[in-house]
């Protein structure tokens, strides 16, 4: 990949005409063979293209799709959804929870998993691309303690292959790093392997919070202080954080001058996150979140420094 420039489902675009993104949803995936939920189950290109026009009306330009081979990774259709659509989709390639990973990953050594991630970075699937590696996950632990996690092994085989991937790509890592709050055992691993930590994005910053701010601050200001991205990509889901809570935390961060290491998702993943099911679309981030953020202090350029600069410099490089 050439400077500059983002690879997404439909070819090469200059990393100018990016716009606003979206820098962690799902719109084609099937994470009902992890979690048994058939609401997770989300496959129909019909439906997930029609509710992406809320998506565009509300200011949208493009997506960075992040569902790992496992869960139903599929490039082509998601470029048949972006033909459909009109959103630019940037595809990631990495593998999930290690209950889903494919057997021959297991057997794999990790030069033929790091060739595996090159090659679908450099050919793609039927020649669509993937425009980074991602969402690259490690387990979820119940109890947030960023000091005490580590990866399990067969993990760190996988975050090792991404590092050397990366560094014959030039391309960005996004993660899953959740409850247990992994984001540091993560980039420990990358950075050992000589993984660019000023394109790796730490996700799921938001799925776990702690009403003290200066808790959750402790665990943020170490990952933008070593260069990665802190990712709020769990915007609407409620249940694990409020959104105001979130809105707090963005704000301060935002507060101190780290606009441009922030990005910003909705983590969509469900058949009833959609409008048609009543749920919260696409567009959720435009119609709830920013107006939070606004009332902040926010301003709009800071914002566009989250939805536009962030995603395009993790992509691009530049
Ligand atoms: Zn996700």
């Amino acid at each position: 990949m050439s400077r500059g420039t983002v690879v997404t489902v439909t070819g090469e675009i200059d990393g100018a005409a990016l716009g606003p993104t979206l820098a962690h949803e799902h719109l084609y995936c099937d994470i009902s063979v992890h979690s048994g939920r058939a609401d997770n189950r989300v496959t129909d290109t019909a439906l997930v293209s029609d509710e992406l026009g809320a998506f565009l009306r509300a200011g949208g330009r493009s997506i960075i799709e992040l569902t790992p081979v496992g869960i139903g990774r599929d490039p082509v259709r998601l470029r048949e959804i972006s033909e459909r659509s009109g959103v630019q989709i940037v595809s990631g390639i990495a593998f999930y929870d290690e209950s889903t990973y494919p057997d021959w990953v297991r057997a794999a050594t990790i030069d033929q998993i790091a060739d595996y991630f090159v090659r679908e970075i450099e050919d793609g699937t039927e020649g669509v691309r993937a425009g980074l590696i991602g969402e690259l996950a490690s387990h979820n632990e119940p109890v947030a303690n960023p000091a005490g996690y580590r990866l399990r092994e067969a993990e760190e085989r996988v975050f090792i292959a991404a590092a050397r991937a990366q560094r014959r790509t030039g391309v960005a890592i996004s993660t899953h790093a959740a409850l247990g709050r992994g984001g540091h055992a993560q980039l420990d691993v990358l950075e050992r392997h000589g993984a660019d930590l000023t394109r790796v994005v730490i996700g799921h910053c938001d799925a776990h919070w702690h009403p003290d701010i200066e808790t959750d601050l402790a665990y943020y200001l170490p990952i933008l202080a070593r260069g990665a991205y802190c990712e709020f990509d769990m915007v609407g889901w409620t249940e694990l954080a409020p959104d105001p809570v979130r809105a707090e935390r963005v704000a301060a961060l935002v507060g101190m001058g780290h606009e441009r290491k922030i990005t910003l998702a909705t983590d969509t993943c469900r058949l009833s996150q959609m409008h048609r099911n009543g749920g919260r679309g696409y567009d959720h981030l435009w119609s709830s979140f920013l107006p939070e953020l606004r009332a902040r202090g926010v301003s709009e350029a800071q914002i566009l420094s989250m939805l536009v600069d962030a995603p395009r410099t993790a992509l691009s490089g530049s």
